[in-house]
């Protein structure tokens, strides 16, 4: 069965932070189809016109954190790749409560971790010791608490169990935060690229062209 749906209106939205006009903006349309550029006018800056880089970040906290259910093409296949649906404007209850590893966990995930940062990145380990010298970001190393599997795709998470913890150094429980899309637990590249530098930015953009031209 296919349903007729509106599609969704920009208001105007002053609202201070990009998260919050976004869901300013859902909540005028809910049940009806919003596309990626409506999102990326509502969350320009609406004194600079800026256009942010992270408003793709803040659309996955207002699911996950928020509770919002916010369909995308993903989850409904009659949404196209960029069109985004909020069903209703009732949060779920008990989203964004991040249950947290308890003290003996902790213990044992730092002693797994020989006390530094278990980030691997293709088989190569960070391995920044607790309190060293960050080589790349500066600053002391202080290892937290990361849950492996990304909140909204497990729900049960177990500060019990260290299995699903591992120590983390800050930088990259930042890279993790930004650059993994944390409702899917993939690999966020679109993202990635925003971040990237210029330099690296034209590599990909040749390796595409290369890569399309084909
Ligand atoms: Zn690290």
């Amino acid at each position: 069965m296919t349903t007729v749906r509106e599609r969704a209106k920009v208001g105007k939205y002053d609202q201070g932070s990009i998260s919050k006009r976004i869901e300013a903006f859902f909540l005028d349309n809910v049940g009806k189809i919003a596309s990626r550029a409506q999102i990326q006018e509502v969350a320009r800056d609406p004194k600079t016109r800026e256009e942010p880089e992270n408003w793709h970040q803040r659309l996955s906290e207002l699911r996950t954190d928020s509770g919002y259910t916010i369909l995308s093409n993903r989850d409904d296949r009659q949404l196209k790749v960029g069109e985004y649906l909020l069903v209703s404007a009732k949060k779920r209850a008990g989203a964004g409560k991040r249950v947290t590893c308890s003290k003996s966990t902790w213990k044992l995930v730092l002693e797994r971790a020989k006390n530094a940062c278990e980030w691997n990145e293709a088989g190569v380990f960070c391995h920044l010791e607790q309190g060293a010298i960050d080589p790349v970001g500066g600053g002391t190393v202080k290892l937290t608490a990361d849950h492996k599997t990304p909140h909204s795709v497990k729900a049960a998470v177990n500060p019990d169990d260290p299995k699903q913890w591992q120590a983390l150094c800050g930088r990259h429980q930042v890279v993790k935060k930004n650059f993994w899309d944390s409702s899917t637990g993939k690999l966020n590249v679109y993202a990635i690229m925003q971040a990237a530098s210029l330099a690296d930015k034209k590599l990909v953009y040749k390796f595409l062209k290369d890569f399309f031209d084909k």
